[in-house]
């Protein structure tokens, strides 16, 4: 394997999500119902295809769970989930070397990448690590969420590189390992307990470890 290119997942991936649910309690128990109205809808989104217009069908899904019009189930999902819920991360910090970790892999002449499930942009800023990537993807703008494959191509296509050149690293056995092996990308899966039989690559907790892989046997 010989990769020119790093992408990695955002939530639980460069930050602990233990820590983010703990900072998001109070924010959590304020906006039970919704929330767990939220996690239904995006469940359902994962599995839908086609999807013609992705914040449509999600606010139409939201609307529908809450009992309140389309209209109003996307104001809320913008500002409780996408403002709100995400100002959370700023108290949250990343997972010890994910600094070191880019600025190494920028520093071997590798491109850097980001995808998320949520609008990336805002969320890089609030985590302190905006203006270090080559390609920001999020998946909610490309149409699909994660597996499907409409992500891992809308990097690729950003990245110009072929899948064979290209790692990615991920908290999410489902979401991240399968839907990046689906496409022909390498997988670095973060977990502390590494999956049975796992497809992934590389698998790791600290970031420390996945520098070493990368940089001393899989670059160059
Ligand atoms: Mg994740």
């Amino acid at each position: 394997m010989d990769i020119n290119a790093v992408a990695f997942d955002i939530d639980g991936t460069l930050y602990s999500n233990d820590r983010m649910h703990l900072q998001s309690l109070p924010f959590a128990l304020r906006h039970i119902r919704q929330l767990k109205a939220f996690r239904r809808v995006r469940l359902e989104l994962r599995r839908t295809r086609p999807i013609e217009d992705f914040h449509r069908l999600q606010a139409e899904l939201f609307g529908r769970e809450l009992g309140v019009s389309v209209g109003k189930a996307a104001e809320i999902i913008e500002t409780v989930f996408y403002d709100r819920w995400e100002q959370v991360l700023r108290r949250v910090p990343l997972f010890p070397g994910v600094r070191e970790t880019v600025a190494a892999f920028r520093d071997a002449g590798l491109k850097v990448a980001v995808a998320s499930d949520f609008p990336v942009a805002r969320k890089l800023g609030l985590l302190g690590i905006d203006g270090l990537w080559d390609c920001e993807v999020s998946t909610e703008e490309v149409g699909y969420l994660k597996p499907n494959p409409e992500p891992f191509h809308a990097l690729l296509d950003c990245l110009g590189e072929p899948p064979e050149r290209v790692l990615y690293v991920g908290n999410s056995y489902r979401y991240d390992v399968e839907g990046a092996k689906a496409v022909g990308m390498y997988a670095a899966h973060l977990t502390r307990r590494p999956e049975r039989d796992s497809i992934a690559d590389f698998s790791f907790y600290r970031y420390d470890r996945l520098r070493q892989w990368v940089l001393t046997d899989h670059h160059g």
